[in-house]
């Protein structure tokens, strides 16, 4: 993947978090780079850090020592407001807004920057067409789109101002596994375009075994077990408990693939 000029660079260094009034930190000495232009997927069972990691770099949460640097500067040097705008943020749960158009909700961040209307309009249009969707959807309102057409709204209202750096959160959870599969692969499709650097949080090794360039294989306690490539992961896993991850879920994720082949197969020959 070529890295495209407008991609950032992101570092964890030795960074920390501990919330107010926990015993133990959510996250401990996170040490890793993420080149601009690549796929970091953070991936581990639940309650391991990986939204808290996310969180830090655009200051949903503050850390507690050690530091962030995007393009070498520190998160802690930049207003929070200002630095949310320049990333991409898409959420599983999506966030978009029920009572404004699909359109209103592609242009929050570049309204927010000032845009005037006819470059919103043209920006709108063009994210439409590259998630796949037809232009007469800009004017529908989030209940009449189904969950995978919501998704890909969430994801181009993060790329709308062509931010360098996305933040993304289980965009492709809470769909159909099949749905999901369409929407990895035409994820994978637009990323070897447009060269952004993501940050992408999974628990579904397999999504991350599509996905990344990097892994960022996190185990309970907050703590980094091993960043690799899926290549170096599967062949050299640093410890049994990445071993494992990686073998175990594999096989959930297929089992899971394979069910919903036979459910849709039974519902068609019904
Ligand atoms: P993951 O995304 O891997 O499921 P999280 O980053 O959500 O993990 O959570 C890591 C740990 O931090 C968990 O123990 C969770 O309970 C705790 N945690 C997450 N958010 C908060 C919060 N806002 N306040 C206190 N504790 C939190």
């Amino acid at each position: 993947m070529s890295p495209s000029p407008s991609a950032a660079t992101v570092e964890f260094d030795h960074v920390s978090k501990r919330y107010p009034g926990a015993t133990e930190p959510a996250i401990r000495e996170l040490t890793f780079e993420v080149p601009a232009g690549e796929v970091c997927i953070l991936i581990g069972p639940s309650g391991c850090g990986k939204t808290t990691a996310m969180r830090l770099v655009n200051r949903m949460t503050d850390l507690t020592s050690g530091d962030v640097r995007v393009d070498g500067v520190s998160v802690m040097d930049r207003p929070p407001a200002e630095l949310r705008r320049s990333m991409g943020y898409a959420i599983q749960q999506i966030g978009l807004f029920p009572h404004l158009t699909v359109a209103d909700n592609i242009a929050t961040v570049p309204k927010l920057l000032g845009w005037d209307a006819a470059r919103i309009r043209s920006r709108t249009a063009e994210l439409l067409e590259l998630v796949g969707l037809e232009p007469s959807m800009g004017t529908r309102y989030p209940a009449q789109l189904s969950g995978g057409q919501r998704q890909r709204i969430g994801v181009a209202r993060a790329l709308a101002a062509d931010p360098p750096l996305l933040l993304m959160d289980e965009p492709f959870g809470a769909i159909d596994p099949i749905t999901r599969g369409r929407l990895q692969e035409e994820f994978r499709k637009l990323q070897q375009d447009l060269g952004k650097t993501v940050i992408f949080v999974t628990h579904d090794i397999d999504e991350a075994l599509k996905l990344g360039d990097h892994i960022a294989v996190m185990k309970p306690g907050g703590v980094l077990a091993q960043y690799a490539t899926p290549e170096e992961l599967v062949r050299s896993p640093a410890d049994e408990f990445v071993e494992e991850f990686v073998g175990v879920d594999r096989m959930v994720a297929r089992l899971e693939w394979l069910l919903a082949v036979r459910r849709q197969g039974q519902e068609q020959d019904a």
